[in-house]
């Protein structure tokens, strides 16, 4: 894990103990100013987290802003309808931007103004070479790049072609503008980078305004300085691009944002690509952008993942300078971590099997009055009826139990949590030879699960009354992708081939009835179980629980099984 990897100075990650030394050598911290730069052109995912809590984090910390701005220069592929749920899914995770709400395609008018103020001091020129022709000149890492045969156009005649560019006179691809620099640079990103080019796509904000449409490395130093951004991060990819963020802002003479790349977030067992992401909600691998197997916010929301969960993992995983990958577990330790704090307990029985308690009075039915909370003196309590039909766990019940395992069996004496001793008596098949039902007695000087004797049982056994209990879909799920790495494929498979054809199975489970009031986002521990999340499937009198995680790892819970 990254997490301790650059914490070297004083427990501080690089970013902010470059701020510290900035701040000693008189950066005045209330200019502090960062920004949130997503690309509406798809929903957020867990990576996106990763730099939200680090840009909103910073301004909070030091006293300085961060705004959220859109970054939409490609009309092909953004849409307002992922605006507005990036808005929802930033404030989700608890961040505000206040007033700060911008767009880059706010800045068409500034981006094109600042064109043209290159093309007048000769920095800029209008290319016709077609795009195939552009990228063979562009020149290899060994080899430099070739010059275009329109590089020496004059200032006029590319402000001619520019502005008549802009006024739609041409088809896409038949000009773009491009910085003049330097087609022999060692970083081939400097050798002559397209600055505009020609799209006659209508625009989710401009409308057909525009027909010309600014690159990314153009307009995001621009849009940077335009709002006194003082620190841009993003990430390591874009470290070579450092170099055309710089040059622009220096030749437009503008205000000096710098950018600092950081790791990527990687997450173990998946995909936190927003094309790999796009490809599985539309090709239907999953049920859509809020899937609960999905890195989405949106999946990881419904599932049952709380704000305070995923920021708590952010602020664990720090920040590295080098590209790393994340165990998944982390993430499921947080939410561990937040819901063992808040998450009532109550009981659940996934895979029901009948106990009938034959000694139990006929129509007796006994309200017991259970703490929500039971690790904390206050915090409410809820109704549970216990009567002479019960369900219990089926994998609680062996019939030949081998020598480690102390829950029930014929013979034997467990408790039912909260309730009472109960042995094992005899066992009911079904025709198929299948246990069906165990007969029990029970001792009813144990009454709240102890024995006056004081003698001792194994195990503690969770149940719900049979007759009372309320049905429920309850929805297990697993990894969605076998591999650590989904994109470790052999040659001519895809990520597509690394999906977990189990990564999701339906039960049918039997609720203690307090359950079933529990509305859409609830989160809840069935004991021993887990921890469960209410899903906006349910409907009145047939909840859907999604479980979000077990109460213990995997791992552990296999190395470490106790009864
Ligand atoms: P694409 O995959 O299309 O390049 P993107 O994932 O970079 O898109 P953007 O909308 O451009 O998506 O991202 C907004 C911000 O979130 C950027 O500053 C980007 O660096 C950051 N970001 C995206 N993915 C991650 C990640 N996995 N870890 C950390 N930050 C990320
Ligand atoms: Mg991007």
């Amino acid at each position: 894990m990254s997490a301790a990897a650059d914490n070297a100075s004083g427990g501080k990650d690089f970013i902010r103990a470059r701020i510290d030394e900035q701040i000693r050598n008189g950066f005045d911290p209330s200019t502090l100013q960062t920004r949130f730069p997503p690309e509406p052109n798809g929903y957020l995912h867990i990576g996106h987290a990763k730099s939200i809590c680090l840009n909103f984090g910073l301004a909070e910390e030091y006293g300085g802003r961060c705004n959220l701005r859109f970054d939409d220069t490609n009309p092909v592929k953004e849409s307002s309808e992922y605006v507005k749920a990036i808005m929802e899914d930033v404030r989700w995770l608890g961040f505000s931007w206040g007033d700060r709400l911008f767009y880059t395609s706010d800045y068409f008018e500034v981006l094109y103004e600042a064109a043209e103020k290159l093309i007048l001091d000769g920095k800029a020129y209008v290319d016709s070479q077609t795009q195939e022709e552009i990228r063979l000149s562009r020149g290899t890492l060994t080899e430099a790049g070739r010059e275009s045969p329109y590089r020496g156009r004059s200032a006029r005649e590319n402000l001619d072609l520019f502005r008549r560019m802009r006024a739609g006179e041409f088809q896409d691809g038949a000009h773009v503008l491009r910085a003049k620099i330097d087609m022999a640079s060692p970083n081939i990103i400097m050798r002559d980078p397209v600055l505009y080019r020609i799209r006659h796509v209508p625009h989710h904000r401009s409308g057909d305004r525009w027909v010309i449409y600014p690159m990314y490395d153009y307009s995001h130093c621009i849009s940077d300085a335009n709002e006194r951004v003082t620190h841009s991060l993003c990430t390591l990819e874009f470290e070579n691009n450092r170099e055309i963020y710089d040059w622009l802002l220096e030749n437009l003479g503008l205000f000096p944002s710098r950018q600092t790349e950081f790791a990527r977030l990687n997450l173990s067992g998946t995909v936190l690509s927003k094309r790999k992401l796009i490809q599985l909600v539309s090709e239907g691998h999953v049920s859509g952008w809020d899937d609960p197997r999905l890195p989405t916010l949106r999946g990881l929301r419904r599932r049952g993942y709380t704000p305070e969960a995923i920021r708590d993992f952010c602020s664990r995983i720090g920040m590295a300078r080098a590209d790393s990958r994340v165990e998944y577990s982390l993430l499921e330790f947080c939410i561990r971590e937040h819901l063992n704090r808040v998450a009532p307990r109550l009981m659940a029985v996934l895979h029901p099997l009948k106990v009938t308690i034959e000694n139990y009075p006929e129509g007796l039915v006994e309200w017991f009055d259970l703490p929500l909370y039971p690790e904390r003196a206050a915090g409410g309590s809820r109704r549970t009826p216990f009567s002479r039909e019960l369900f219990i766990e089926r994998e609680d019940f062996m019939e030949s139990p081998p020598a480690k395992f102390f829950r029930l069996a014929p013979g034997r004496e467990v408790r039912l949590r909260y309730a009472y001793y109960i042995t094992c008596v005899r066992v009911i098949r079904d025709a198929g030879g299948q246990v069906s039902e165990l007969v029990c007695v029970y001792d009813p000087e144990s009454r709240g699960g102890e024995a006056p004797d004081g003698r001792k049982v194994r195990s503690t056994l969770h149940w719900v009354s049979a007759p009372h209990c309320a049905k429920a879909e309850v929805r297990l799920y697993d990894r969605l992708f076998t591999l650590d790495d989904p994109d470790d494929v052999p040659e001519g498979k895809t990520f597509l081939d690394a999906i977990n054809p189990d990564s999701l199975k339906a039960l049918e489970a039997a609720l203690e009835p307090a359950l079933a009031e529990y509305g859409a986002d609830s989160r809840v521990q069935f004991e021993r179980l887990g921890y469960f999340c209410v899903d906006k499937d349910s409907a009145p009198g047939r909840p859907v629980f999604n479980r979000i995680v077990e109460l213990r790892d995997s791992w552990a819970r296999i190395a470490g099984r106790q009864s």
